[in-house]
């Protein structure tokens, strides 16, 4: 099945395929044909399946080809998303795949500049991706009149309700009209998600790529049980001595996000970190030097996680167990995308335990599980406040950052 033959317009088609989109994904195939019949969608796709498309080139065919007014200037389709990267990201693509054509996207986002976005919004614009927050702040000050919202997508709905966005979304919704087209793509079907769908999708049709709760089958996953304070000795350890160099690391807390990008940095390991206690500014510089090679890790949040799309990352480290199981799913949905095969690695100590078997009971599924020699949990393990550091320890870590200075020559004889 091609683009062309799913009805699309003839631009929309030329634009996909000058991107390299030969065939349309599994969710494309699925959610295209019903958004361009005008029904109401409720589909389960996370980051990495396509699922921008599947929403953004339907919405841009029906406002080319309908009889909506492309000529007013207020906003016709609003996609709404929990964080400000996939904000960015997904204002990124539509852009590319309205190309061409004579519709307006633009982009609303806390941390940035009302004035920028206000200019951009006096000036007419079609489709707006925006965070609720933010789109709220236009609302109120009637910089967006939302009025004329046709076609409205909540991406990661099961975010959105996490982070606590379910009044604000409650209050955006009043500010819509009611016969409008309305899609929610979630990777998870939790029962809030499930609630809100009810109340706000008119007889939705049900979209799944994959089972709802179930993780990319190009992601292999394992499970290294080690001791906590041993953690970060091991991350450096496996990154160096496996030459790994592109690494996605997950940790619960902000500040545990910082500390470990430093402690990183002093086994030889650039890494940076994105948390959202860091400016805008500061969380993109993080994410460029990320995805250009300057950083070999980029520590981040379950929070500011949300929709960073890098291309070909390999590996994704659980260096804290999720508080939540369905961010598992989450995190490990940054690897193994576009049928690549992916990496996610859990170092889970004693304490998480009960983390890792709500995962397996969300998954329905064992995940395996592998001592690391020289890492074996210890079970007469004294907290470190209780002795001072063993001299084991100084020398695994020194033997970690000699693997690093090593697998650097390596690199360096290859470049
Ligand atoms: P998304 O799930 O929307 O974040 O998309 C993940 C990645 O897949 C992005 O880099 C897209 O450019 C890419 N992509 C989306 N649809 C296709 C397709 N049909 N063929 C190849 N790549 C695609």
């Amino acid at each position: 099945m091609s683009f062309q033959s799913l009805g699309l317009n003839h631009q929309l088609v030329e634009n996909v395929s000058s991107l390299g989109f030969e065939q349309p994904t599994p969710v494309q195939l699925q959610a295209i044909p019903e958004i361009l019949a005008g029904h109401d969608v409720l589909a389960g796709a996370q980051t990495g399946t396509g699922k921008t498309a599947a929403f953004g080139l339907p919405l841009i065919h029906r406002l080319l080809e309908s009889d909506v007014d492309t000529e007013t200037k207020q906003v016709k389709a609003l996609i709404l998303t929990p964080t400000r990267e996939l904000a960015q990201q997904v204002f990124d693509s539509l852009s590319l795949y309205a190309k061409n054509t004579p519709l307006k996207v633009a982009v609303a986002y806390g941390g940035t500049s009302m004035k920028v976005q206000v200019k951009a919004l006096e000036s007419g614009v079609d489709i707006l991706v925006a965070t609720p927050g933010r789109l709220l702040d236009h609302a109120h000050v009637r910089t967006v009149d939302l009025s004329k919202v046709s076609y409205l997508v909540l991406d990661e709905a099961d975010r959105m309700l996490d982070m606590g966005f379910i009044d604000d979304i409650k209050r955006i919704l009043k500010r819509m009209r009611v016969d409008r087209q309305t899609a929610f793509f979630s990777a998870t079907f939790g029962k809030q998600v499930k609630k809100l769908a009810f109340d706000i999708l008119d007889d939705p049709k049900l979209i799944e790529v994959t089972p709802s709760n179930s993780t990319a089958v190009t992601v292999e996953q394992m499970v290294y049980p080690v001791d906590k304070h041993r953690k970060s000795e091991l991350l450096a350890y496996l990154i160096g001595s496996r030459n790994w160099q592109q690494v996605l690391v997950f940790t619960k807390t902000r500040q545990g996000s910082d500390a470990l990008a430093k402690e990183l940095g002093k086994d030889g390991i650039k890494a940076v970190s994105i948390n959202g206690d860091k400016s805008q500014g500061a969380r993109q510089r993080a994410l460029d030097d990320f995805k250009s090679g300057k950083a070999r890790v980029l520590v981040a949040t379950d929070v500011a996680a949300r929709g960073i799309d890098i291309e070909q990352l390999e590996y994704v480290i659980n260096y804290e167990m999720p508080f939540k199981a369905e961010d598992y799913v989450h995190r490990i949905g940054r690897t193994g995308r576009a049928g690549q095969t992916g990496h996610a690695i859990s170092l889970m100590s004693l304490d998480e335990e009960w983390a890792l078997r709500a995962i397996e009971e969300l998954l329905d599924t064992r995940l395996p599980q592998q001592w690391l020699e020289g890492y074996e949990p210890d079970p007469s393990y004294e907290p470190p406040e209780n002795r001072r550091r063993g001299r084991s320890s100084d020398k695994r870590r020194a033997k970690a950052k000699s693997q690093i200075h090593k697998n650097r020559g390596r690199n360096r004889t290859r470049n």
